[in-house]
């Protein structure tokens, strides 16, 4: 349908080495998109870019740490350099740290909520002027099950991903005079580097599968067509907007 057609779109994807950030890489690529990954292992960022290409699709990497704002700002030239503009963002790149909140330090807090949080931001700030020159764009960020329940283990994880949320209805409500759509996926627990601890500890796996009504984990191109929805013109009146891509753990 010509309507999800990403031929012509360049997306960069933060974090695009691997886990759900390569899912979404691979969906907008095999949708017709040039794709750039932007992660800080060069290794992983060269085996997915190569990957990608290998199935078809047209893709580049750059080793970028969302923390700094200079390899931000280098992420976004490379990409323009490379492919000739800008016009859809994947903030994806994130962490997983947490502790009670009575005996969480700073540096723990820091790490995560500017891992998770100030990054979408300033990655969205400074992709803005190549999104306006080229008369549209398409924000995408990635928050959580925790962007809408709290944790008593993860507290920074869960309000990190909870200004995910609200970050992208302000944003929304910014831009759509620039014609930028600013929206938002919630993964459930997805196969990935990060679940792999709780996917190893078996009875705290089993209760997340008997908790999700689909009665199993997703896999990381489940995140993908939400991502091609959210990135091509069939998503062009649409802003602001969570989709929970969950299998049913959001809504039980
Ligand atoms: P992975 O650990 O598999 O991947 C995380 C990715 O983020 C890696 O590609 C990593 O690249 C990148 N990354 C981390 N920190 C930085 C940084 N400072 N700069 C650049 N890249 C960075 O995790 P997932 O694929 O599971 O997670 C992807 C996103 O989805 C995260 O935002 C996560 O919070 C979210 N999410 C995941 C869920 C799940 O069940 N898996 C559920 C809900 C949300 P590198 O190794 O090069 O640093």
């Amino acid at each position: 349908m010509a309507t999800f057609d990403l031929n012509g779109r360049t997306a960069l994807v933060t974090g695009g080495n691997g886990g759900i950030g390569l899912g979404i890489a691979e969906a907008l690529a095999e949708a017709g998109a040039s794709v750039m990954i932007a992660g800080r292992d060069e290794e992983k960022n060269e085996r997915a870019s190569n990957e990608i290409n290998r199935n078809g699709g047209q893709c580049r990497s750059v080793r970028c740490d969302v923390g700094e704002l200079e390899d931000i700002d280098a992420a976004i030239a490379e990409t323009i350099n490379a492919f000739g503009g800008l016009q859809i963002l994947v903030n994806n790149a994130g962490i997983a740290a947490g502790e009670s909140p009575e005996n969480m330090s700073d540096a723990i807090w820091d790490s995560v909520v500017d891992t998770n949080l100030r990054s979408v931001f300033r990655f969205s700030r400074q992709a803005f002027e190549a999104m306006k020159q080229a008369g549209f764009g398409k924000i995408i960020n990635i928050g959580s099950m925790y962007s809408l329940f709290g944790s008593a283990q993860v507290p920074n994880y869960a309000a990190s991903k909870g200004g995910v949320v609200q970050l992208t209805k302000s944003l929304a409500v910014a831009w759509a005079p620039h014609r930028i759509e600013v929206n938002c996926i919630l993964p459930g627990w997805i196969t990935t580097d990060m679940t792999r601890p709780a996917i190893d500890n078996e009875p705290f796996h089993q209760q997340i599968v008997q908790r999700t009504p689909a009665g199993r984990f997703g896999e990381p191109d489940e995140c993908g067509g939400a991502a091609v929805f959210f990135a091509s013109s069939a998503s062009d009146f649409v802003t602001g907007q969570s989709l929970a891509v969950c299998g049913g753990f959001s809504i039980a």
